[in-house]
């Protein structure tokens, strides 16, 4: 499984740089965003250091589903309120202009307050 000793978020599924951990499988690792836009704010990233969506292909599509269908369930368990007066939004940014900072492939899942869109 491919690896970066200088990525951050490698570094914290590596337990090298405190989390706080919300899941983890042997995909992913899930832990709260340190600047959270919302109550609920966390990150599922990848075990695998994949930079971004633009080196994800198909044979992430288990990972990717994966992460997909987990937001919702952890954004429940995490408190997020009901469906439809309540609910999430799943977010990866991509690329400088799509926002990304981080590179290291993460969705981001943000829940609990409106309005929360980051500027
Ligand atoms: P952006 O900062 O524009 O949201 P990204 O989509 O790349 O860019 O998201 C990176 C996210 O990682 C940010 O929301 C940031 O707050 C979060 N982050 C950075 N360092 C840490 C850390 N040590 N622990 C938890 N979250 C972090």
């Amino acid at each position: 499984m491919h690896h970066d000793p200088d990525c951050l978020f490698c570094k914290i599924i590596e337990g090298k740089i405190p989390s706080q951990k919300v899941h983890e499988d042997e995909l992913v690792y899930a832990f709260k965003d340190i600047r959270p836009w919302a109550p609920i704010h966390f990150l599922i990233v990848p075990r695998e250091h994949i930079a971004s969506m633009e080196q994800a292909g198909p044979e992430h599509a288990r990972l990717l589903s994966h992460m997909l269908l987990l937001g919702p369930r952890l954004a429940r368990e995490q408190g997020s309120n009901p469906y439809p007066d309540g609910g999430y939004r799943l977010q990866i940014n991509t690329g400088t202009e799509g926002g990304q900072e981080v590179y290291h492939l993460h969705m981001h899942v943000v829940a609990g307050a409106r309005p929360w869109l980051k500027s």
